[in-house]
């Protein structure tokens, strides 16, 4: 199919952005902006020539998986940045080869996936070889600008309001692992009794020791791009919440250690689906998460910091509505200090939605230099 039919909305777009633009006016070029994105399964519609000049684009993330060669050609023929996002800990096929490597409960067997989530778990080798297998070529074959890990953290669903997130891996693998690495004496109980002991008395030690095996896949991964793209960016796509939200889960339950991870992250890619998880009607709540993200680790949104941020914002209706009237709001509070870019989630399902998308343009064409 040509190009051309598969963007039927780039004909309304160009009659609208022809029409003198009355709310420009109420924006401001934000130059401290670099980066102004969108994420998409696949860039279907941003291809063709001129296409990103006139939604105001200049960088496109996508899943490592659509990257090719000509879309990569094709983007860069437009002066945009491309990224790929790369599934870290969320590729559930591998468990049907592999069932030694889904996730341990408390009480001893395979954890359900919550809400249908699976998570792989942390110390199984062969699946960390599989991933860092495809990571490293991804890196190889494609001239992209950066790569962004997804699904970093463990086995729970946490992308809505009200998350479940079961205590695991207490697999054998695990509980070995962290009794010799943490150099802590286990007594040989069965896993029930262990896992209590792991979540009670050693529970600071036992957090500790999975967000570290989650910082050393990362640390594997920078390594990796050092090798092979050494000038590309090391970016992550996290969970939202700050340290002490859902009583410490970041940490406690994702493993998820944010200061641990910013030694081999560039890029901090917050996630705060305002709609999708409990604030509908506060998109407030978006720069409230990303300043507290930039207090936690020490970045401004000055120039030439090693580190940044740029949120990934909710546009596209999952779980919850984000009306049109909101658009110009969003990517207000996704653009503001100390984030230095802003991309918005998601491309496939939003690209449909012509009136949100003429919104995004004209914001993105304002905050343009
Ligand atoms: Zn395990």
């Amino acid at each position: 199919m040509p190009l051309t039919n598969l963007i039927p909305y780039l004909s309304i777009s160009v009659a609208f952005l022809a029409m003198p633009l009355a709310t420009a006016a109420a924006g401001e070029p934000r130059p401290h902006v670099e980066i102004r994105g969108v994420y998409g399964w696949d860039p279907t519609g941003l291809l063709e020539p001129g296409s990103l000049d006139e939604l105001g684009l200049n960088a496109v993330f996508m899943s490592s998986r659509q990257v090719t060669t000509e879309r990569v050609a094709l983007l860069k023929q437009q002066g945009a940045k491309v990224y790929a996002e790369f599934n870290t800990m969320h590729v559930a096929s591998f468990l049907e080869d592999n069932p030694d490597a889904a996730p341990i409960g408390i009480d001893g067997e395979v954890s359900p996936p919550p809400h249908g989530w699976q998570g792989i778990c942390p110390s199984h080798e062969g699946y960390r070889q599989f991933r860092m297998d495809e990571f490293r070529e991804v890196l190889s074959n494609f001239e992209i600008d950066g790569i962004w890990l997804d699904y970093h953290h463990s086995h729970a669903s946490w992308e809505r309001a009200e998350p479940a997130m079961p205590d695991t891996c207490f697999c054998e693998r695990c509980i070995d692992q962290f009794e010799q690495q943490t150099k802590t004496k286990l007594p040989g109980l069965a896993t029930p009794e262990l896992a209590r002991l792991l979540l009670g008395e050693h529970k600071e030690t036992w957090v500790q020791w999975r967000c570290d095996l989650f910082t050393d896949w990362i640390r594997e991964f920078r390594a990796i791009l050092d090798e092979t793209r050494p000038r590309a960016l090391l970016g992550t796509y996290h969970c939202p919440w700050s340290d002490t939200d859902y009583d410490g889960a970041l940490r406690d339950k994702l493993a998820i250690d944010l200061k641990a991870q910013a030694e081999y992250i560039d890029v901090f890619s917050i996630m705060p689906y305002h709609a999708r998880f409990g604030h509908a009607d506060d998109p407030a709540w978006i720069s409230r998460q990303t300043a507290w993200l930039g207090q936690h680790l020490g970045i401004k949104g000055t120039p030439n910091e090693r580190h940044r941020i740029w949120p990934i914002v909710q546009l596209s209706d999952w779980g919850e509505t984000v009306p049109v009237d909101q658009v110009r709001e969003v990517l207000d509070h996704g653009s503001r200090r100390p984030a230095t870019g802003v991309m918005v989630f998601n491309w496939g399902s939003l690209r449909g939605q012509t009136d949100k998308v003429e919104e995004m343009a004209v914001y993105y064409r304002e905050i343009r230099e």
